[in-house]
C-alpha cells in the first residue's frame, strides 16, 4: 500500500510547523512598523476585509511551492539528465553540480538572487498581458495592501514565476544550500515590500525594492501602472524603462479594474482564470 497520503500530511505538519512562527515573527515586526510608518493610515491589517483570503494563501502557497518544486525537480533531472535513480538523484542535487556549484556558497546565493530576479521581471512583465493577466490578477486583486498580502498568488503564476525559476537554476547546478539564506531574505523581503509602510530607503531606493516602490506597481493603469515589475532589484526597471517613483507622493488606491466582480474568497480566486 502507498504511503503517499502519510508523506503529504507529513509534509503538510511540517510546512505548518515552520510557517507559524516566521508568521508570528513576521506579524509583530509589521504591526509594530505600520503603526509609527503607515504609507496609507487607516485599520490594522488584521482588519482586512479578506484576511482570511490572505491567509489561506499564506499556508497554501508554501506547500504548494514545496512539493511542485521537488516534482519539476525530479522530472527534469529525469528528462534532461536521464537521471532516474533515487540516490543518483540526491547525490545530484546535494551539493550542486557542473561549473557553478564550483563557486563559494555566498557568490552562488548573489547569482542565484540577481538571475532569479532578472527571469522574474519578464515573467512578471509577460503575466500583466494578454492570457497571462488573468491568473496575475489575483495578486492585484488586493484593494487592503499588506504584509499578509504577499503570498497571494495564483498556482498558475507560481509555477511560471518563481518556482519554475527556482527549478531552473538548480537544474544549472546551483547548490540548494543557497535556499538556507535566499529562502529566508525571500520571505522577510517579500512581506516587506507589501507592507503598508511609507519607506521608500532614501539613497537606496532605486538598490532594492521598498515598499513604496512596490506600492507603485499595485496602483491602478491611470496612476501609471505597469511599472515597478522588479521583486528585488529596482535595476532591471531602470534598464528596460519601467522605473516609477513619484517625489513628494504616496500611492494609494490598490486593486484592479473590475474589482467588484472578482471574487474575495481564495476557493472563487483559484478557479477566475478558468471561468473567464
Ligand atoms: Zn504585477
Ligand atoms: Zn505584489
Amino acid at each position: 500500500m502507498s504511503n503517499l497520503p502519510m508523506e503529504v500530511v507529513e509534509m503538510l505538519g511540517q510546512t505548518i510547523a515552520k510557517v507559524v512562527p516566521v508568521t508570528i515573527a513576521l506579524a509583530l515586526i509589521f504591526s509594530v512598523l505600520t503603526h509609527f510608518w503607515a504609507c496609507n493610515p487607516g485599520a490594522p491589517w488584521w482588519r482586512k476585509r479578506e484576511l482570511v483570503t490572505d491567509i489561506c494563501y499564506w499556508f497554501f502557497v508554501p506547500l504548494f511551492a514545496r512539493v511542485l518544486r521537488i516534482g519539476l525537480l525530479v522530472l527534469g533531472a529525469g528528462v534532461v539528465f536521464d537521471i532516474h535513480d533515487a540516490d543518483e538523484l540526491i547525490a545530484f542535487y546535494d551539493n550542486g553540480h557542473g561549473p557553478l556549484s564550483t563557486l563559494p556558497l555566498w557568490l552562488q546565493a548573489v547569482l542565484f538572487l540577481v538571475l532569479a530576479d532578472l527571469m522574474m521581471y519578464w515573467l512578471h512583465r509577460m503575466f500583466h498581458g494578454g492570457e497571462f493577466w488573468k491568473y496575475h490578477a489575483v495578486h492585484h486583486s488586493s484593494e487592503e495592501l499588506d504584509w499578509i498580502s504577499a503570498a497571494r498568488f495564483h498556482p498558475v503564476n507560481l509555477i511560471l514565476g518563481t518556482i519554475g525559476v527556482d527549478v531552473i537554476l538548480l537544474m544549472a547546478g546551483i547548490s540548494p544550500n543557497v535556499m538556507l539564506w535566499v529562502g529566508p531574505f525571500n520571505i522577510f523581503h517579500s512581506a516587506f515590500v507589501h507592507a503598508n509602510l511609507n519607506w521608500d530607503l532614501g539613497l537606496f531606493r532605486s538598490v532594492i525594492a521598498t515598499p513604496v516602490f512596490h506600492r507603485w506597481h499595485h496602483t491602478a493603469l491611470e496612476e501609471g501602472g505597469n511599472t515597478n515589475f522588479a521583486g528585488t532589484f529596482p535595476v532591471w526597471d531602470i534598464l528596460f524603462g519601467t522605473y516609477r517613483m513619484p517625489q513628494s507622493r504616496l500611492p494609494d488606491n490598490y486593486g484592479i479594474d473590475d474589482q467588484s466582480a472578482f471574487p474575495t474568497e481564495i476557493a472563487g480566486q483559484l478557479a477566475y482564470p478558468f471561468r473567464k
